[in-house]
């Protein structure tokens, strides 16, 4: 249903220009949670901007480094979240180029016990010498406009980019071309989400650049199967929960019984995303606060 785009040609360590104001140069991280590693995008020419320097690796600091031109200068380190792989290089960047560093701290270290792995891990030390919190910031160098949009849900301080000049978006882990996002509660959040689908959605951008991947570029068409992934699946929690499946456990085998049951544990994590959801919404109930292993009730 999602019209997903997995082709993309790179060199591990090799900067290529992909648009007039693009460079991408991708981490030799690959994984479950990475797709083929971390793209690292490089926006404009002389004074420019570094958009998810990566994970802490030596080869990727030195890749970034390479890609520019003598003379080239980097004057900004921009970062949509604190993910392992997107993050923890912002800080070796910074002392080799005395480029600040921006972006949305989380705000609180969330308490996870569930020990089910469903990221790359997280860099909570990540601390922006320019806070974006909020979004809505306009940052600028010679030729490039960039404006932070805050796009919560993924994670609470998830921020995407936007590319004035080319009707860009960069879009972090917010809106992936190879695979659905996780939404992971409590730091996750599905209305969040949800609400930050709609907002990228009406930008109309013509291109989004994930951080995993190759751009998209049938935009709305791609949010719209997005969406509705996601609704089809709420759809399907809200009946289990109609036929009387109150938990969590018992209705992950039913919903998720294509899915290899490794990856039960992880679907669970996202079912609960739903039921949060849903329970603000007012269509399913629970007592108290909705957790892992709470009864839940249509209303
Ligand atoms: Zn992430």
């Amino acid at each position: 249903m999602i019209p997903y785009v997995r082709e993309i040609k790179f060199e591990y360590g090799k900067a290529d220009q992909v648009s007039p104001l693009i460079r991408r140069v991708v981490a030799n991280n690959p994984g479950p949670f990475t797709y083929l590693g971390t793209g690292t995008y490089i926006i404009g020419r002389g004074e420019v901007a570094v958009i998810d320097p990566g994970p802490d690796m030596d080869d990727h600091l030195e890749a970034i480094l390479a890609a520019l031109e003598p003379g080239e200068k980097i004057t900004h380190i921009l970062v949509t979240h604190h993910h392992s792989d997107h993050s923890p290089l912002a800080g070796p960047l910074k002392a080799r180029t005395g480029a600040s560093i921006y972006g949305c701290a989380v705000a609180e270290i969330p308490v996870d016990d569930s020990g089910v792995r469903m990221e790359a891990g997280a860099d909570f030390g990540f601390s922006p010498d320019v806070s974006l919190c909020g979004g809505g910031q306009v940052l600028e160098g010679p030729g490039w406009t960039m404006e932070a949009i805050a796009t919560p849900g993924h994670t609470s301080n998830h921020i995407c980019f936007a590319l004035k000049e080319e009707n860009a978006l960069f879009s972090g882990d917010h809106i992936m071309g190879w695979s659905t996002t996780v939404i992971t509660p409590p730091d996750g959040d599905m209305t969040d989400y949800m609400d930050s689908l709609d907002k990228v959605k009406a930008r109309e951008f013509s291109v989004l650049w994930p951080t995993h991947g190759p751009p998209i570029t049938e935009v709305t068409p791609f949010i719209e199967a997005y969406i509705a992934h996601r609704r089809a699946r709420e759809a399907q929690v809200l009946k289990a929960v109609t036929e009387g499946h109150g938990k969590i456990r018992e209705m992950v085998p039913v919903l998720y019984a294509d899915v290899d049951p490794r990856l039960h544990p992880a679907a669970a994590r996202s079912v609960l995303g739903h039921m949060i959801d849903l329970v603000r919404r007012g269509l399913v109930t629970t007592d108290g606060t909705p957790g892992p292993d709470s009864e839940y009730r249509a209303v």
